[in-house]
């Protein structure tokens, strides 16, 4: 589609895009992509829950405390930047854009997003994101989990971005390491392959839900996923352009 005539669209209709997939499928740069191409926002839910955990860690709350941990998310002064090409991360004062991506964050963060109150804060947290910018005629582009099943089952735009485990891997090890040899891959299967295992216990990320579009990426280049992405967004705009005029 002509980029005004979506411009156009989007600022009459906003437009909600939910991404999930696991670790490596590539969902970040997808989403990312995606968003700066349509003009509108982007939310890492990863973040937050790095961003929780990280708040626990520093205040000195035990992360195995379910209650304690889920009393906390009610006081994180968390702020997010939704600008796709150069998101940042505060907790009050401190910016932890870089410090959530420590390897103790990644130890710590399965006790927190398997903590179903968590989840649930977060879930209403996120929707109201999606949903504010929506209406004011402009969208968001959120990935995660959980996305296109619990907090936003009624996105505009669904898919579950896929990749066979290999893939998955190697691009992991690649951004670990900048590099993918056979024992940095081997450092890090261990790491993706219990993240995954932890993750799939609180939430159905590796099926897609009635309605979810799945897109492969084990064989696509970056650009043809985001267009496939674009096409799904450009689609639902014209079919809610007809019915709406
Ligand atoms: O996407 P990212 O790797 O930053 O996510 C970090 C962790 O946060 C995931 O491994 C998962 O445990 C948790 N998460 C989640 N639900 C989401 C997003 C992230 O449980 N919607």
């Amino acid at each position: 589609m002509d980029p005004a005539r979506r411009a156009e669209l989007i600022s009459r209709l906003g437009t909600t895009v939910a991404i999930d997939g696991p670790a490596g499928s590539g969902k970040s740069t997808v989403s990312r992509r995606v968003a700066e191409q349509l003009g509108i926002g982007y939310l890492d839910t990863g973040a937050m829950y790095r961003s929780l955990t990280w708040f626990a860690l520093d205040r000195g709350v035990d992360l195995e405390d379910r209650r304690a941990v889920a009393a906390l998310a009610d006081e994180l002064p968390l702020r997010m930047d939704s600008h796709p090409r150069d998101a940042h991360v505060w907790v009050g004062q401190r910016e932890v854009t870089g410090e959530i991506r420590q390897p103790r964050i990644a130890l710590g963060i399965p006790h927190v997003s398997t903590n179903l109150d968590v989840r649930h804060w977060m879930a209403r947290d996120q929707r109201r994101r999606m949903m504010e910018a929506r209406a004011t005629g402009s969208g968001m582009v959120a990935e995660g989990r959980d996305i296109t099943t619990v907090v936003c089952p009624d996105a505009d735009v669904r898919v579950l971005l896929v990749a066979d485990a290999e893939a998955r891997l190697r691009r992991r090890t690649l951004e670990l390491f900048g590099d993918d040899t056979p024992e940095h891959v081997e450092q890090v299967r261990a790491q993706v392959e219990e993240r995954d295992r932890a993750d799939s216990t609180v939430s159905e990320f590796l099926e897609p839900a009635p309605g979810v579009h799945v897109i492969d990426s084990s064989t696509l280049g970056i650009d043809e996923v985001v267009q496939a992405v674009i096409d799904l967004v450009d689609a639902d705009l014209l079919r809610r352009a007809e019915t709406d005029a």
